[in-house]
């Protein structure tokens, strides 16, 4: 329930909208990246630095909280910081572009393949987030929040055996491909627990089992029972990440026990609330190729109002947002949600 009584720091109004809690307004809390070019001159910390140095990569997450006024910091931007440390093959690309990971040449190719460096929450890639996390805590304290980021074992699949070789053999033996998801788990459950022992208040699980690729049969079969496992491994609130349309799959996100699920404009908000049921807070659903990349803030403000009105708790971005976004899109979203509070309960 909303109580615009209470007065919440962010962080409080991020724990309580993931708890089902009361808050005194929705929050503003992004579970993917909200960095852009515009930010990044502005506080001269540019892709791909700022996602290998901590310092660079603290001052441009900041940004997040003290020019877009959201209610949580993310300072992990992109999903390959990991596998960079695993030893894929990378591509940094520069201030316009995301880091990838090179798909054409896959580290591993079965189960007994997989080994978790030693060394590997030393490496360069996986320090710039968990320093970054100490940076951050030392700067905002407990006012706000800080949501780190660790893939899950769908998306470590993709990059360290290549997107299609893992597809064919999930069709081809499925007990394999669940062995493979169970070891690449402790990945996630390792690189997660660092984040935790930095100081982030809430882990982001993005795993790709989007409704483009696979079916929702396939998360049954193949996350679920991994997912529910994370939510014992790893004490904060987790937030699961799938892009895409996935509302065939929303009611068994329900049931992991995961704090919230953050959801794809593909997919719409009041459809979405009733595939959940009570089991699970959606955050999302803002459009990015359309609305905020390339509309106007109003357009942004009518996307918010009806995440709103359909009940979604906390408002962001559906994914990742364009690099090349633009900053008054982005004040829309505080902005709608203010508005929309204040027509609602103060009027
Ligand atoms: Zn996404």
């Amino acid at each position: 329930m909303i109580d615009i009584n209470l007065k919440l720091t962010k962080k409080e109004r991020v724990l309580n909208a993931l708890a089902g809690k009361d808050v005194d307004r929705p929050p503003v809390s992004n579970p993917t990246n909200v960095a852009t070019v515009e930010l990044m001159d502005y506080v001269d910390a540019p892709f791909p630095d700022a996602c290998r140095n901590p310092e660079l990569n603290a001052k441009l997450a900041l940004t997040g909280h003290t020019e877009l006024g959201f209610d949580s910091i993310a300072p992990y931007f992109s999903i390959i910081q990991e596998s960079s440390a695993l030893g894929c093959e990378m591509q940094w690309e520069q201030k316009d572009n995301w880091p990838t990971v090179r798909m054409g040449n896959p580290i591993w190719k079965s189960l007994s393949d997989i080994k978790i460096p030693s060394g590997f929450l030393e490496h360069k890639d996986n320090v710039a987030i968990t320093r970054s996390i100490n940076i951050l805590k030392d700067e905002v304290k407990d006012e706000v929040p800080i949501l780190g980021k660790t893939m899950g074992p769908w998306t470590l699949a993709y990059h360290v055996f290549g997107v299609e070789p893992f597809l064919l053999l999930s069709i081809d033996d499925p007990q394999e491909t669940m062995r493979i998801l169970k070891k690449l788990k402790e990945i996630t459950v390792i690189f997660g627990q660092a984040q935790i022992d930095s100081g982030a208040d809430i882990l982001v699980v993005p795993d790709h089992a989007t409704g483009d690729l696979v079916s929702g049969k396939y998360y049954d079969d193949f996350l679920l029972e991994i997912h529910q496992e994370l939510v014992e491994d790893l004490k904060v609130p987790l937030i699961l990440h799938i892009c895409g349309r996935t509302v065939d799959r929303m009611p068994s996100i329900a049931k992991t026990g995961m704090a919230a699920f953050h959801f794809d404009s593909k997919n719409l908000p009041e459809e979405a609330m009733d595939a959940v049921g009570n089991g699970i807070r959606l955050v999302g659903n803002i459009n990015n190729p359309e609305t905020l990349y390339s509309k106007a803030p109003e357009d942004v403000k009518q996307e918010v109002y009806r995440a709103l009105d359909s009940g979604v708790q906390l408002i962001a971005p559906e994914c990742a947002i364009p690099l090349k976004t633009k900053i008054e899109n982005l004040l829309a979203i505080p902005d709608a949600v203010n508005q929309w509070v204040s027509n609602k309960f103060q009027s």
